[in-house]
């Protein structure tokens, strides 16, 4: 790339969130699940069990291990509870948990806010019912829910399909979705941040009398993974590292890759001739301005600016001039399948 990029030395760190265990509906005891972890090449996971905070955290086979909640409420509005320091009881106004969150200097993610209504299974989905309601951030991808939309359970053959396959079942975000994200975007005057969340359970079933695990939680880490973009190395002490992780994720310093579909993390950044600025960031807008793409590998590219495309094409590396103000995120495709998400990087008018 040429001096227009501006590189600046950044870290980065692959993690899971949306994690159950024992405590909830999940299956593993925390060495179980950081060992997978471990095994998928992750650097840090976050547990966030059912209205439940009972899970140890700490620095176990290697891996940052941070605890959260699902706030849970019957029958939808599920709240993932970042960064805060006691379990909050699920409310049914769903804006008392928002505000609880925040009280204890947390912030939260709407969980799996679009499960599909025209599933072609029994399962009722789990959706944030009421739009009007504004959560901190956007679980935009949610491996389980998506498999769980997409599982069709009408004959024996596609129901099988559906297990033996089942990341070819995983679809991208609905577009509904991640307009809706866009929207609260363009009505921010920061970034609304968005992750990917795995919802890992292992959940174990027994088939004559042989236990199985159906989704264990090594093959769910290798997928929707958060990729985290730090100024300095992750700590070697755990608190100091877990608020390098949280506070990137409440920023919006992570892309959002399904490492399934392909095992690429491509950089970003807009560069305006004397700074420059990746995801979570804001920069001003000079006559100078430009948006690089840095990858390894041939990918499709779709910038959005302000919710609507601002260009695509396919790259191996590129630069893209950028003239007007406004909030861009990225989406990435690999072999026709969207597989990265990228938070927005904040164009403004003015001096930065
Ligand atoms: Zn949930
Ligand atoms: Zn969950």
């Amino acid at each position: 790339m040429d001096n227009n990029s501006l590189q600046r030395n950044t870290y980065q760190y692959y993690g899971a969130i949306h994690i159950h265990t024992k405590y909830s509906d999940g299956t593993g005891d925390i060495y179980e699940i950081s060992k997978a972890a471990k095994k998928a090449g992750l650097d840090w996971i976050i547990i966030t069990d059912h209205n439940n905070f009972e899970c140890e955290e700490g620095i176990f086979n290697d891996i940052y291990v941070i605890r959260g909640e699902e706030i849970s409420p019957h029958g939808g509005d599920h709240y993932l509870a970042l960064g805060i320091n006691n379990q909050i009881e699920p409310n049914k106004d769903v804006q008392i948990n928002i505000n609880k969150v925040r009280e204890q200097g947390g912030f939260g993610f709407a969980a799996h806010p679009d499960e599909s209504q025209c599933r072609k299974n029994k399962h009722i989905p789990l959706l944030w019912k009421n739009k009007e309601i504004i959560p901190d951030g956007l679980e935009i991808w949610n491996w389980f829910s998506n498999w769980g939309d997409n599982l069709n359970d009408r004959n024996i053959f596609q129901l099988a399909y559906s297990f033996l396959f089942k990341n070819k079942i995983i679809t991208s975000p609905r577009n509904e979705l991640l307009s809706w994200w866009d929207e609260l975007n363009l009505h921010s005057q920061n970034i609304v941040p968005a992750i990917g969340g795995v919802d890992a359970h292992a959940l174990k079933f027994r088939y004559f009398i042989i236990p199985v695990t159906v989704f264990p939680y090594k093959t769910c880490f290798k997928t929707i993974t958060n990729v985290i973009s730090t100024e300095s190395p992750l700590s070697s002490d755990f608190e100091t590292a877990k608020k390098q992780i949280l506070t990137s994720i409440k920023q919006g310093k992570n892309t959002i890759v399904n490492r399934n579909i392909c095992n690429e993390v491509p950089q970003i950044n807009i560069s305006n001739g004397k700074n420059s600025a990746t995801c979570g960031e804001a920069i001003s807008l000079t006559d100078n301005t430009y948006l690089n793409i840095l990858t390894n590998k041939q990918i499709g590219y779709k910038i959005i600016n302000d919710g609507k495309e601002y260009s695509q094409a396919k790259t191996n590396g590129c630069e893209i001039p950028i003239k007007n103000t406004g909030k861009y995120r990225i989406e990435f495709s690999y072999a026709g399948r969207n597989f990265a998400y990228t938070n927005p990087i904040f164009v403004t008018q003015g001096e930065s």
